[in-house]
């Protein structure tokens, strides 16, 4: 890959050859808002507030859609700049219900984070109340259609990455919004909740269900860690608020589900605070249930394998693992069942 070298305020910087010119003032440092552009979907040149100046160029230019060139020089914060990317927001702000005091995206909201970093209090054009319904069909997620700024990431997101193909744009003009398959509640279109376009969604627009009203982003600690579901691995966060999980997030940048997650992993989480969960081994005394120790629960599964093979045979007897466990706990279980039992009845959960 060739390297070139461009001028961006002043500063020199060198980015490889096909870089947009946003890639590259984002590897150096350089702040430009953008909206609809996310790492993780191709580019969409849709909220248009990420516009630069480039010399030699006529007007503005979308700087995640037009390619770093070698000797370019661009400028992101003159005043012409700033004011397109101020009309642009207020006109966002404008076109919807954008209650920030009451939305659960408000702290995380990326069309906030423009306003505050642009200096807007409030839109200077008068406000378009769309009056969408919210939908709340899907048991998952909550969609308010007011909110949306038609980044079209969502869209992407659910095509290209989750490749299920569930949303588009549909309508024309002011009435223009995204769509369920043919324009059904989410709960009854072909959407699989894997919460990819929540993920992606940069305002209040896709919010998890469960979620709402848990706790604001300020409240809230993140925590790293691995999916407990099954043997992939994929990074997740946490979200946790007085030692409780309200949401979880996929980690963006890392291998191997790079901010994706299935339904289980991203929405399965209320297992961990389940009144019933078991904490302690379980014995049947007289066919009921009860609690034991570690020490009584190993005795007695031990004594009870031993009086089995000496009964009916090793092969009377079968090891499941499990793709919550790690590989090596697996290969102790397989040793076990081969070594000390002396069966190769072995198999694994995901199997069955
Ligand atoms: S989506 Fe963002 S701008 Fe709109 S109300 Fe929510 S926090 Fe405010
Ligand atoms: S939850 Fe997943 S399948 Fe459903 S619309 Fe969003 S990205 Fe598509
Ligand atoms: S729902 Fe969210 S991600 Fe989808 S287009 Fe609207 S603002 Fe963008």
């Amino acid at each position: 890959m060739k390297t070139i070298s461009l001028n961006i305020d002043g500063k020199y910087i060198r980015t490889t050859e096909g870089n947009s010119i946003l890639a590259a003032a984002r590897e150096s440092g350089i702040y430009i808002p953008t909206l609809c552009y996310h790492p993780r979907t191709r580019q969409a040149g849709k909220c248009r507030i990420c516009v630069v100046e480039v010399k030699g160029l006529p007007g503005l230019q979308v700087s995640c859609s037009i390619q770093a060139q070698d000797g370019m020089v661009v400028l992101t914060n003159t005043d012409r700049v700033i004011e397109t990317r101020k009309m642009i927001v207020e006109l966002y702000l404008s076109s919807g219900r954008h209650d920030c005091l009451s939305c659960e995206a408000s702290g995380e909201c990326e069309l906030q984070d423009a306003a505050y970093h642009l200096g807007i209090t409030k839109s200077g054009f008068p406000v378009i109340d769309k009056n969408i319904p919210v939908d709340h069909s899907s048991p998952m997620i909550i969609r308010d259609m007011n909110k949306c700024i038609q980044c079209y990431r969502c869209i992407i997101g659910c095509d290209d990455i989750a490749v299920n193909e569930v949303l588009d744009m549909g309508y024309r003009g002011s009435k223009m919004t995204v769509v369920c398959d043919t324009d059904k509640p989410m709960g009854k279109s072909s959407c699989v909740v894997c919460g990819e376009c929540v993920q992606l969604c940069p305002t209040g627009a896709l919010v998890e269900k469960k979620a709402v009203g848990k706790g604001r982003t300020w409240e809230i600690e993140q925590v790293k860690t691995t999916c407990p579901y099954c043997g992939i691995g994929c990074q997740m966060h946490l979200h946790v608020k007085d030692n409780k999980i309200i949401k979880v997030t996929g980690v963006e940048d890392v291998e191997p589900n790079y901010g994706s997650l299935c339904v289980k992993g991203r929405f399965g989480y209320d297992f961990v605070h389940a009144p019933d969960r078991l904490k302690t081994p379980m014995i049947r005394k007289d066919g009921r249930l009860e609690e034991a120790g570690w020490e009584e629960a190993l005795d007695y599964t031990a004594k009870r394998l031993l009086e089995i093979k000496q009964k009916h045979g090793p092969d009377s007897i079968v090891g499941i693992g499990c793709a919550r466990s790690t590989n090596e706990s697996n290969y102790v279980m397989m040793k076990f069942m081969r070594m000390a039992i002396g069966t190769n009845n072995v198999d694994h959960c995901a199997r069955t």
